[in-house]
């Protein structure tokens, strides 16, 4: 299901991160913008080189729908055979836990809803927000372990139908113009909260939404150790020319425990560049 839009390398734009915006949800359903006063700094949003993308041996082509990672040989006894593990991630399937969204992958078809959305129960503010089973399952338990580390944070938004996030678009276009309103907020159709595998997590009022989020102990310690559940930070600080989005502490993905224990042993900053992705700095 590949093909019908362009995976190639495109120019890197520096995109000006001159604001950034928290959409707070109120309590009657209704969302009002607020500029967070971090986010006109920008010190930290400086143009990084685009990520070199490197095919490996034996991994599939970006646009063959499915990333094969290789992992390192490991050490064996000499008369045992070789073995190197394959692990292989369907990135195309918007249905898939491993589906990678971003400014040049929107989901497939647009209006993609996933089926098996779930209350967040047990989570503060978790009740009128909703995430696929598995990952809200994942949600909760990394919940309580944060929690038990004196980490706990509340859920800000999770899931985000299209036409709600056409709303939210569209809204902030008419009030900033379409420019800005694409250096922090998504399309409808290329919305990570799209999947119901996204969440946005908070744990004072005075950093929700906010890049101080990541220096308050439920953002060190998501960021630590979200992948033991299956969770990334996926927006991480100085990635925007890979990502197309400013440093966002607070928004998790969920990812799966393989991928994500994957990515946190090979290193690298971002989904695209663990997955040889090409980078996504803008639309195409
Ligand atoms: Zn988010």
């Amino acid at each position: 299901m590949t093909g019908s839009h362009s995976r190639q390398r495109r120019p890197t734009t520096a995109v000006a991160a001159a604001l950034a915006v928290a959409v707070v949800g109120a309590a009657g359903g209704t969302a009002a913008w607020a500029y967070g006063p971090d986010a006109v700094t920008g010190a930290e949003d400086v143009p990084i080189p685009a990520v070199t993308v490197t095919a490996e041996p034996g991994a599939a082509s970006p646009g063959s729908g499915i990333a094969a990672v290789t992992a390192p040989d490991v050490s064996m006894p000499l008369d045992a055979p070789s073995v190197t593990a394959v692990l292989a991630f369907d990135i195309d399937d918007p249905a898939s836990v491993t589906v990678v969204v971003n400014k040049t992958r929107p989901l497939e078809p647009l209006t993609f809803a996933p089926a098996d959305l779930v209350a967040l129960t047990g989570i503060p503010g978790g009740g009128s927000q909703r995430m696929r089973t598995e990952a809200a399952d994942a949600l909760q338990a990394m919940h309580v372990a944060a929690a038990d580390a004196g980490a706990g944070f509340s859920v800000s938004t999770a899931y985000r139908a299209f036409g709600f996030q056409q709303s939210l678009f569209s809204d902030y276009s008419a009030r900033r113009g379409v420019g800005s309103a694409e250096t922090f907020s998504a399309r409808p159709g290329y919305s990570e909260h799209q999947t119901g595998l996204a969440v946005d997590i908070y744990a004072s009022s005075a950093c929700r939404i906010k890049r101080c989020f990541g220096d308050e102990a439920a953002g060190q310690w998501v960021a630590e150790h979200g992948w033991e559940y299956g969770f990334v930070v996926r927006y991480p600080r100085g990635q925007q020319d890979v990502t197309g989005y400013v440093y966002e502490p607070w928004h998790v993905r969920y990812v799966g425990t393989d991928l994500a224990a994957a990515l946190e042993e090979g290193g690298a900053a971002t989904l695209e560049e663990h997955l040889g992705l090409p980078a996504a700095p803008d639309y195409d």
